[in-house]
């Protein structure tokens, strides 16, 4: 049966799509199989009871964090109706996962309406130049990707509490550009590791 939550150390993880705006050449998706634990790959996406009564079998948990295998954002209202019910059930910790393109999705700047409903984003930067980021993570969007990512940080860091920016150590990446690029978009950085399968 697939997995809508799991819980990491102090953190519950939600797994609310497997939709995504981007098809990154490293997505874990790509190199994952089922019949693990935790099962990501959903047969249907969960509506808001579903993923609420997924959260309220844990306990002791101090951050819930829209992950999972694809672009929670896609779903925006779905996303900010649990974070609202998330917040004035538990009392805990927001942070949303994402690619940084809901913006260029839902054609708005969807930042504003999370403000104080969220607490963190982490945003995949991926790269340190459009070029880059197109051949790592062929979106839809084509050259507006990489600028409509690098807006979505610098707006949210006016926004959100903590915005970090990561990138994914592949090959060739140029991890001290990102970095920079990242601190000059407002973000704190992160260098995640690439799973392999
Ligand atoms: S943004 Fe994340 S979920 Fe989407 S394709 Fe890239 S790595 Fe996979």
């Amino acid at each position: 049966m697939p997995t809508l939550a799991y819980s990491i150390r102090n953190s519950l993880y939600l797994n609310i799509t497997n939709r995504c705006s981007n098809a990154c050449s490293f997505c874990i998706k790509l190199n994952s199989s089922t019949g693990d634990e935790n099962d990501l790959f959903l047969d249907t996406e969960p509506s808001f009871d579903e993923i609420m009564a997924a959260i309220a079998e844990f306990s002791d948990f101090e951050e819930v964090v829209f992950c999972g295998y694809g672009e929670s954002l896609l779903r925006f209202d779905i996303v900010k109706q649990v974070a609202e019910a998330v917040k004035q059930k538990y009392c805990t910790r927001v942070r949303i996962n994402t690619d940084g393109q809901a913006n260029l999705v839902h054609g708005r700047n969807i930042i504003p309406e999370l403000a104080g409903v969220v607490d963190c984003f982490s945003v995949s930067l991926n790269a340190p130049d459009a070029e880059t980021y197109m051949r790592l993570c062929h979106s839809p969007f084509g050259a507006a990707a990489f600028i409509g990512v690098c807006d979505f940080i610098r707006l949210a860091a006016a926004e959100i509490p903590e915005v970090i920016a990561s990138v994914v150590r592949v090959t060739s990446l140029d991890v001290e550009a990102c970095k920079a690029l990242a601190l000059s978009l407002g973000a704190s950085f992160r260098l995640r590791p690439y799973y392999q399968g």
